[in-house]
């Protein structure tokens, strides 16, 4: 047994229905999982040898769910690439992230998903559902983002983007990746890394290389694959196919109940019928969608229907609580409806995420109680007004800030203390992303 840890000094939301908030409260956990809830002074009378962590007054809520992330995007961050003025969605993805992508090293990759998961970790996200893209080096890259996962100490659903745009030999090596990390992560078997078979998007993928891929994915492997963010992929599947992009993909036998379908902006009514049908989950990019004028998903219509629909960041931010408020901007905005949104955003983020991450990593987190895997984040958050667990979601809303991270535990382990990495040579990290980042935008800008 791992010695014990106890987080106390603080107002605990659970989301647990059955002990949903303890007022100045503590959660003591070993082995990974969580033993008990209660108050502070009761829980270290029970268990007297426990390591401490003062939350100092603050929130403490299980750690976050960053449901749809690009890891790859990290060193975008500040890069202008000259000449590049895209005008629509094909155009920024040939000019900005394909030409960053195809000239990813393994340092870039590597340093870049470092980069973003002590970030997500600074922000209280403890589980990252990462989507990668990669044609510069497309062997062993999984493994490479693994090795950044472990080292941040968050846990982490791998997966390659395979897609035809580079030709037949890069389609192959990309589901060749997804099938050795599958095997890999499936081996391990930890619930602390997961993997899946990642798809770019249905413009990109022929019915030939869609076939490879659901013949290379293990049965109980979801895929992860943007779903109609831009209209010009609808149109093409429509043109080419006969059929919705969602109709394609159903078709192809990819969308069950682990199979992440991101952002789902241009689908139909029969379309949300067949993704509640499924119980694939849907993930929503607010800040990703707005920037980059793709329109606004159904999130309201998929809710009613029964869709299991989570958040994402989409590369934007590593802050899942920047994308709960632009959600909800967005949703009330798009539905001219000041009273839409309140319930289904709290519920894409609280629950949706913890659903998701849940099936994709064979894990339990996302709800504080006894018996559950123990990832915790604690927030400096002391509120003003009245607080519990009814209106939570409200103080969350309006008062917190990823920023406000103070510790994250994983599993049971402190990863993010007091603002800082206990394990961690921060200094050395920073250099090496920083060197490995110069080279990446030469190379891009030379291109
Ligand atoms: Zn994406």
């Amino acid at each position: 047994m791992t010695k014990t840890l106890i987080i106390g000094n603080g107002n605990v939301l659970t989301r647990d229905p059955a002990d949903p908030w303890v007022a100045g409260g503590a959660v003591a956990c070993a082995d990974g999982k969580i033993l008990a809830l209660g108050p502070t002074a009761e829980l270290r009378r029970r268990y007297p040898g426990a390591e401490y962590l003062d939350a100092q007054g603050g929130l403490i809520m299980p750690g976050l769910v960053n449901a749809h992330q690009h890891t790859y995007s990290a060193f975008a961050r500040g890069l202008s690439i000259p000449g590049n003025t895209p005008s629509n969605f094909a155009e920024i993805l040939e000019g900005t992230w394909w030409r960053l992508d195809r000239r990813l090293s393994p340092e870039a990759t590597y340093y870049g998903a470092l980069s973003f998961f002590l970030e997500s970790l600074r922000c209280g996200v403890t589980t990252v559902i990462d989507h990668h893209a990669g044609y510069g080096s497309i062997a062993g890259s999984l493994f490479g983002i693994e090795e950044a996962a472990r080292l941040a100490g968050l846990r982490a659903c791998l997966c390659f983007e395979v897609s035809d745009r580079d030709g037949p030999d890069k389609a192959e090596a990309a589901i060749r990746e997804n099938a050795d990390f599958i095997a890999h992560a499936r081996a391990a078997g930890d619930g602390t890394i997961g993997a899946m078979m990642g798809l770019h998007a249905s413009f990109t993928l022929s019915d030939a290389t869609l076939e490879r891929c659901r013949a290379a994915t293990p049965e109980g492997v979801g895929f992860h694959v943007h779903v109609a963010e831009g209209m010009s992929d609808a149109d093409h599947c429509r043109k080419t196919y006969g059929a919705s992009i969602v109709e394609r993909f159903d078709r192809a036998g990819i969308l069950g109940r682990n199979s992440v379908a991101a952002h789902c902006i241009h689908v139909g009514r029969s379309d949300i019928e067949t993704l509640a049908a499924r119980g694939a989950c849907v993930v929503h990019n607010p800040e990703s969608n707005m920037a980059n004028a793709v329109g606004c998903p159904p999130v309201l219509d998929m809710a009613r229907a029964g869709v299991l629909v989570g958040l994402g960041t989409d590369g934007y931010t590593n802050d899942m609580l920047e994308s709960l408020k632009a959600a909800n901007c967005l949703l009330k905005h798009d539905s001219k409806d000041p009273s839409a949104a309140w319930a289904e955003v709290p519920a894409a983020l609280f629950s949706g995420n913890r659903e998701i991450a849940n099936r994709v990593l064979g894990a339990d987190v996302g709800t504080l109680k006894p018996g559950a895997g123990a990832d915790i984040a604690v927030f400096d958050y002391r509120p003003f007004t009245p607080m519990d667990a009814s209106n939570a979601d409200g103080h969350i809303l309006f008062g917190l800030s990823g920023r406000q991270a103070r510790h994250a535990v994983v599993a049971g382990r402190v990863v993010y203390r007091d603002g800082a990495f206990p394990a961690l040579d921060g200094e050395e990290i920073a250099a090496k992303s920083a060197e490995a980042s110069a080279k990446l935008w030469k190379a891009v800008k030379d291109a």
